[in-house]
């Protein structure tokens, strides 16, 4: 029995008689996607034949009365099997919460086949609190994009290398040191050496997006004390704070109220990819100063909030409207109004922030008002100080057995002291200039200075406040 069942009709040409329930019946019967509605308990009211032949049965009434966990077996990307109530999918069922999701492999009953699906869980609302579960086949498209991803990765690694080159050698014609040039072939270059940076970084971007999507870009998270790494990456843009001529604020504070011990904790402790966080802040930052006209406030502030570590970064610049803040944190995504236009970007960077953000198990979001400035704000999760102080051994540990291993076995003579390379003049014939790997872990730990581990104990001490806090 259909869905419609009570007031089907036979549908006919003439427009006025048309039963749209036949109609919509009909529709149900022969769309691609699979369509199960399911009720509180999670039994399956309705099935449309779609969601038989996705599921490896022969029809769709074979499905009603099962529970959809039932039907729904899953496999995750590389083909382990989950079950279905430790999903975000039977979290959503029961907190009643709208998903979509990518994420899954659907299999059939016998297992003949399996396929990469998009799942949609839409609540109903009403008084039969009938829930809405959709899937559909996207193989083909992930195969797609894919191929998109894998030409954007080639083309770009490609391209980063003369361009780097073509960078390298206008720094060196910059360089008093090691060139003359008068001054008006400096303005040329100068304009061309910036150019070509912002081709760098757009082709940094790209590949990060690719490296992001197909997930080859894996967070490697160290203990870190949140205000005062956030604080260092933060103030590496002083400079274009100053030369923008925008008023800069750190601060850090505590929420007030709560006795959880994490609330009165004076420090506040994460574990993060520094690499990540750096081009998550390099990024929120930098919008904020290209989209505050100059004499405007930032304003860069850390706390902890329960179990979380709350980074806000705030601007006072030309703000983001309502339907646009929709969007921001989509690929290529611009808004486009009479001041935008004039400032350059590819609509990347937020893209970039969101997918690390959540590859750290964060989340990032904002509040603006068009016109008066706008806050970005970053939840993390937080550490525990005893958590940190474990992981802060344990990653000592780790770094103290690399080094161990990495040493060379020590050898009989002395080794030579190997020569730096010599600089290339400008004379040489261009060669392609090395780009600049992500740093290790230990450099970045030791570049930015997280808390070092402290056997034992943290000392005790409320954070400072540097600065107004919001
Ligand atoms: P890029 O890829 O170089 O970062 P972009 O800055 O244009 O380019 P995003 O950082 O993704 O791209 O930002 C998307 C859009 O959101 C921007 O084009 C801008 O319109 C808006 N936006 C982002 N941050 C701010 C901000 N702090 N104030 C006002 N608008 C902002
Ligand atoms: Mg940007």
């Amino acid at each position: 029995m259909g869905l419609f069942s009570k007031k089907q009709k036979p549908i006919n040409s003439y427009a006025g008689m048309v039963d749209s329930a036949a109609l919509a019946q009909r529709a149900l019967d022969f769309i691609a996607e699979g369509v199960l509605l399911i009720d509180a308990g999670g039994m399956i009211q309705f099935a449309n034949p779609a969601a038989a032949t996705m599921t490896g049965y022969d029809s769709s009434t074979m499905l009603t009365g099962l529970d959809y966990s039932l039907i729904l077996r899953l496999e995750s990307a590389d083909g382990a099997p989950i079950e279905i109530s430790k999903t975000d999918i039977y979290t959503a069922i029961k907190t009643n919460q709208p998903l979509t999701s990518r994420e899954y492999l659907l299999v059939s009953a016998q297992a003949e086949h399996r396929m990469a699906i998009a799942l949609s869980v839409i609540p109903t609302g009403g008084t039969h609190d009938f829930k809405i579960i959709t899937f559909r086949d996207i193989t083909k498209e992930l195969q797609e994009e894919n191929e998109q991803a894998e030409f954007i990765s080639t083309a770009s690694h490609e391209m980063r290398t003369p361009v780097a080159s073509i960078e390298g050698y206008l720094g060196l014609a910059l360089n008093p040191q090691t060139a003359t040039i008068d001054a008006r072939a400096k303005q040329y270059l100068e304009a061309a050496h910036s150019a070509s940076q912002h081709l760098g970084r757009l082709f940094k971007d790209l590949l990060d997006v690719t490296k992001l999507d197909d997930k080859r870009l894996k967070a490697h998270p160290v203990p870190v004390d949140a205000v005062e790494v956030v604080q260092k990456l933060a103030a590496t843009h002083e400079k274009e704070f100053m030369a923008k001529n925008l008023h800069y604020t750190f601060g850090a504070n505590e929420p007030t109220g709560g006795f959880d011990k994490k609330h009165i904790e004076p420090k506040v402790y994460m574990a993060v990819d520094l690499d990540f966080l750096r081009e998550i802040l390099d990024n929120l930052i930098g919008n904020a100063i290209k989209y505050t006209p100059a004499g405007g406030q930032i304003w860069v502030n850390v706390r902890g909030d329960g179990d979380k570590v709350l980074i806000n970064v705030t601007d006072t610049g030309i703000g983001i409207s309502a339907e646009d803040a929709a969007h921001v944190f989509q690929k290529f995504y611009r808004v486009d109004n009479s001041q935008t236009r004039q400032i350059g970007g590819t609509g990347l960077g937020l893209y970039l922030v969101k997918q690390r953000v959540e590859a750290l198990h964060g989340r990032v979001w904002l509040e603006s008002a068009f016109g008066q400035g706008s806050t970005f704000f970053v939840s993390l999760p937080r550490l525990s100080a005893s958590e940190y102080e474990r992981m802060s051994i344990a990653e000592a540990n780790q770094r103290m057995i690399q080094q161990f291993s990495a040493a060379p076995a020590q050898p009989a003579q002395s080794a030579p002291v190997a020569k730096p390379a010599a600089m290339p003049t400008p004379a040489a014939q261009p060669v392609a200039m090395p780009i600049p790997n992500s740093q290790t872990i230990a450099q970045a730990v030791a570049a930015v200075g997280p808390a070092a581990p402290k056997p034992g104990i943290l000392t005790s001490g409320s954070i400072t406040q540097q600065g107004g806090t919001q």
